[in-house]
């Protein structure tokens, strides 16, 4: 089912360039929502909008300057916002904190922590207005447990996700809802982007065991995202079968 015109009901997504967000984008389309897929790749927004019907706004969201343009885009847009999927971000890196790499944790923590405020910061007032808003932040397992190496990341999620619950108490009484998801290794091109590209080393993240896709996740936003006003799926944690926590999985043949 399609809206037009004011009726219209507006999701925008962060880092639909690849992997859970492109999914994701795809996923709202195809209930009817009118998409906005923000990412710094303008090439690969702009075909995904194309495909799906939606508006491509090339944004960084570590960029204060970028997400009030997202913003201004919204409102150029006929229709309410009504869906935020926070989900740009990543890992840098699996360095020891004696190791750390500064710029690794400046990246993780500008793209998924402060990015996730500025984004959710400068879309709020249009969700409260839509009257039946929805925020989904993508954080991890990184964000409920800690590992070996995995400092600047897992601190990044902890926080992020700490930012988003926050919300539900002061967001108490206005029509919002709020879900994080909380996924474990789901196959996108996030270890490469960890790994500076190193395909081998992304590769080895995924070997011997099933990982979740990027539509497997984006199915369950699509879920939430289709309830009534007055439900809130709150915290939604998806790990492949083969995986018990962040360090601990069954491979079928091990490395
Ligand atoms: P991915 O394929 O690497 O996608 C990451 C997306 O984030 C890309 O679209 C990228 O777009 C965007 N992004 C990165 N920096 C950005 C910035 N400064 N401004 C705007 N967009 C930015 O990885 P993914 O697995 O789909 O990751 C999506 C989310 O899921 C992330 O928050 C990640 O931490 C989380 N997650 C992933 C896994 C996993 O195993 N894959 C597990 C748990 C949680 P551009 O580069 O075009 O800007």
């Amino acid at each position: 089912m399609t809206t037009s015109g004011h009726d219209q009901r507006i999701a925008v997504v962060t880092g639909a360039s690849s992997g859970i967000g492109e999914a994701t984008a795809r996923v709202l389309a195809a209930q009817g929502f009118h998409v906005v897929a923000a990412a710094r790749r303008a090439d690969r927004i702009a075909a995904l909008a194309d495909e799906i019907g939606g508006t491509a706004v090339v944004t960084d969201v570590t960029d204060p300057d970028a997400v009030a343009a997202l913003a201004e885009a919204c409102d150029r847009i006929p229709g309410s916002v009504s869906v935020l999927v926070n989900n740009a971000g990543g890992a840098k890196g699996l360095a020891s904190v004696e190791q750390a790499d500064l710029e690794h944790w400046r990246w993780m923590w500008e793209t998924n922590v402060l990015g996730t405020l500025h984004v959710t910061r400068a879309l709020l007032p249009k969700l409260v207005a839509s009257g039946d808003g929805l925020v989904v932040t993508v954080t991890s397992i990184a964000a409920l447990e800690i590992y070996d190496g995995g400092a600047g990341y897992t601190s990044a999620k902890h926080a992020q996700s700490a930012l988003h619950r926050t919300l539900r108490g002061e967001l108490l009484g206005k029509p919002v809802r709020l879900t994080e998801i909380a996924p474990g290794m789901v196959d996108t091109e996030f270890s490469l982007v960890r790994f500076d590209g190193d395909r081998e080393r992304a590769d080895g993240v995924y070997h011997g065991l099933t990982p979740l896709t990027a539509t497997d996740i984006a199915e369950v936003i699509g879920f939430v995202a289709s309830r009534p006003p007055h439900v809130d799926l709150d915290q939604i944690v998806i790990r492949p079968r083969d995986q018990a926590s962040a360090t601990r999985a069954h491979r079928v043949e091990p490395r």
